[in-house]
Order: structure tokens, then C-alpha cells, then sequence
């Protein structure tokens, strides 16, 4: 396993691999019923094969996770081998006190009295003023000075100029945790925002590395342009190539969901060295293919936005576009249809008033599209 330091702590170096308590064994289907023997199977394996570094968060598994991992490191007597991560869940935040009382209880889930860790969960616009106005910032500094927490970050999901508002916005950060992959190098916060946290002084956590899975799972022709490199590797191995390939990036999370994968990884973690300009090459080369398939060439910049009727605009493209690319229907179906058709924001809520289009710069006609996408995702 190779380790990596946090820029500016004093801390050992963490391991280049993760382990994200996201997407562990469940029962019958249901995501709260963590498959506990399965899981501490995984968590063994990941131990053993030299990750220290274990990110959790509220939400997770509804909210079963947390209490799993402080269950299996307590069994495992392991706490003080790791660097344990969770997050504030910052949507449920309504007053000033409700940030201590989220973090006391995560300590008492996680069976510490110390998160080394803690980020400001998905943080977008709308959270960052919130956490704001609701002083999460002197929060974090409390629980900083008292001991609760060892570092705080946050993990984000918005745009790039979002991005540089909240590293710029407080001097506190000492890391951040984003969205990177060979496909979303110029998506939210990206290359650039990565770059510019670690300019700095931030340590980066590179969370999807695999895109939810997609990458590791890629059409054939996609397939058949990185087996062109001559060495045998998995699409996951030359994802996690890719993610590892950053000196900016302290460690990359995987929500690994056996020991195989676990150890998989690890290897891929133990052997990871600068990519040759030949294997970037046939990344790219890969990417381009797949981007070819892409049915509309949004690129998410939400210009478009607001609809004065609601429709999510560049989310329904990103669905539409995914299926198109990686051949797989079933997941963004079931996602449009569970988080934007069923609160209203679906492509049907259009009525083609034409007021997106005069703000697209790339000139793509967005209702007729829309109507396109609709009838491929929703299935009518
Ligand atoms: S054309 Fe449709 S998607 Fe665009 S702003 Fe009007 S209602 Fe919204
Ligand atoms: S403005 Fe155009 S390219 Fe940008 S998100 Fe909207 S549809 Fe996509």
C-alpha cells in the first residue's frame, strides 16, 4: 500500500486507499440492513491490507452506517489504526446548537470521543450560506479547539466557481473531499478546483473514482481501446490509475463491496506510479468514445437555469447522456423517475416556452431534447 501525507499535519500518512462505508453488503434488498458479517469481512480485508483511512457519514445506509463502523472497530480494536472520517449532515442543520448535537451523536455512533476527519457534507450554494448564517464555521473551530474533531473540510457538489467561493470563503479548511474521474475532469469542482486547493495548502480526497461504478463497467468498444495498451487491467484499475495519478490527491475512496474488490484495489494502490503520456493517451481515447456517444453535448452549466417551471434541465441531459454512453438504462431511469419525475421537475413539466434556450451556449435545442430524453428514461 502506498501512503501519502495531508499537506502542513503532523499526523503518519494515510493510506492512497480508502475505504467508503457507503455502499456495504445489505439484506433483502433494503438499504438500512447492513449485511453485518459480510460487511466486517470487507472492513477485515481493507485492515489487513494496509487502509487507515475510513470515511463514513450521517446518511449513510440510513443512518445505520456510522454505528456499523463504530461497531466494527471497537470489535476489531482498530480505532486507533485508522484516521476516521464523517460528515455534518448539513440539510437537516436548523439551528446553531443542532451542529454539536449532530456531532455528539456521530461520536457516540462511532463509539469515539474524537472524529479525525469531519467535513461539511455536499456542500453546494445553498449550504454554504446556510452553514454561514447558521455559524457552522465558529462550530467547526469549537470542535476543533475542544478536541471533537481533528481537521475540518467538506465534501462538495456544485460548480467550480461555487468551489473557489467556499475554499476562498474561510481560511479554516485543511482539506476537501471531491467528485474526480477520467470522465468529469472539467465537471463541478474538477481538475482546476482540485489543483487550486492543494495550491493552497489543502489535502485532497478524491471521492467516485469510478463514477458510481459506471467505469467499472464500460461498453465494449470503450473496453477494447484501453485492452489496446497490451497490459491486462480491469476499466476499475485504470480508473483508480487515473484518480491515483494526482500528487495533490491524498487518498482515494472506494465503496468496495467484497474483500475481492477490496484487495483488488489494494493492489492497484500498492503498484499506482505517474501515468506514461501512452496511458493518458488511451484514457483520453477512451473518454473520447465515450463522449461520442453522448446523445445531447450538454455539459452541465446550468446556464439554462432556473426553468420557471422547474424542469431539471442539465441533471435529465446528464441521465439521458449517461445511458447513451455506458449502454446501462436501468439505474438513470429509476433515478429520474424517483427524483425529478415524481417532484415535478421532470422533462414533462416543460412547456416549451423556449426562455432555456436563448441561455445555452451550446445552442441545443433544449425542449425538443427534452422531450427526447423523457421518452427514453421515463419509457413512454
Ligand atoms: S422551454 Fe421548457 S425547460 Fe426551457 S425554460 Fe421553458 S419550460 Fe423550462
Ligand atoms: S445551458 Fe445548455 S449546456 Fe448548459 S446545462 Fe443548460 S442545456 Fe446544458
Amino acid at each position: 500500500m502506498l501512503y501519502r501525507n495531508f499537506p502542513g499535519m503532523e499526523e503518519a500518512p494515510v493510506s492512497a486507499l480508502g475505504l467508503g462505508m457507503m455502499r456495504l453488503p445489505t439484506l433483502g434488498g433494503d438499504s438500512a440492513a447492513i449485511d453485518r458479517a459480510a460487511a466486517m469481512d470487507i472492513v477485515r480485508a481493507a485492515l489487513d491490507a494496509g487502509v487507515t483511512y475510513i470515511d463514513t457519514a450521517w446518511p449513510y445506509h440510513r443512518e445505520q452506517s456510522e454505528t456499523f463502523v463504530g461497531d466494527a472497530l471497537a470489535e476489531l480494536g482498530a480505532r486507533e489504526r485508522v484516521r476516521l472520517a464523517t460528515k455534518s449532515p448539513v440539510w437537516l442543520v436548523e439551528s446553531e446548537a443542532d451542529w454539536d448535537r449532530y456531532l455528539d451523536t456521530q461520536l457516540e455512533r462511532l463509539r469515539t470521543d474524537r472524529v479525525d476527519f469531519y467535513l461539511m457534507h455536499a456542500m453546494n450554494a445553498e449550504r454554504w450560506i446556510k452553514l454561514k448564517k447558521l455559524g457552522g464555521l465558529e462550530f467547526l473551530r469549537r470542535a476543533k479547539a475542544d478536541g471533537r474533531i481533528g481537521h475540518a473540510g467538506f465534501s462538495f457538489h456544485d460548480s467550480n466557481a461555487v468551489f473557489n467561493e467556499i475554499l476562498d470563503g474561510w481560511d479554516g479548511w485543511e482539506f476537501c473531499q471531491i467528485q474526480y474521474n477520467y470522465m468529469d475532469e472539467d465537471y463541478q469542482a474538477g481538475l482546476a478546483g482540485l489543483q487550486r486547493a492543494a495550491a493552497k495548502g489543502l489535502g485532497v480526497i478524491v471521492m467516485e473514482p469510478l463514477r458510481g461504478g459506471t467505469l467499472a463497467r464500460l461498453p465494449d468498444p470503450a473496453l477494447d481501446i484501453l485492452a489496446s495498451y497490451g497490459v491486462p487491467r480491469t476499466p476499475a484499475e485504470w480508473a483508480l490509475r487515473f484518480a491515483l495519478d494526482r500528487p495533490e490527491v491524498v487518498t482515494v475512496l472506494s465503496g468496495m463491496g467484497s474483500p475481492g474488490q477490496v484487495w483488488e484495489n489494494a493492489a492497484v494502490a500498492s503498484s499506482a506510479r505517474p501515468l506514461s503520456a501512452e496511458e493518458r493517451a488511451v484514457i483520453a481515447q477512451a473518454r473520447d468514445w465515450l463522449r461520442s456517444r453522448q446523445a445531447v453535448p450538454c455539459t452541465t452549466c446550468a446556464y439554462c437555469k432556473p426553468c420557471p417551471h422547474g424542469v431539471a434541465i442539465p441533471e435529465i441531459f446528464e441521465l439521458w447522456n449517461s445511458v447513451r454512453m455506458y449502454g446501462n438504462k436501468d439505474g438513470p431511469a429509476s433515478w429520474y423517475k424517483t427524483a425529478y419525475l415524481s417532484h415535478g421537475n421532470g422533462a414533462d413539466a416543460c412547456v416549451s416556452c423556449g426562455i432555456c434556450v436563448t441561455r445555452c451556449p451550446q445552442g441545443i435545442a433544449i425542449p425538443e431534447r427534452l422531450a427526447e430524453a423523457h421518452r427514453e428514461l421515463a419509457g413512454e
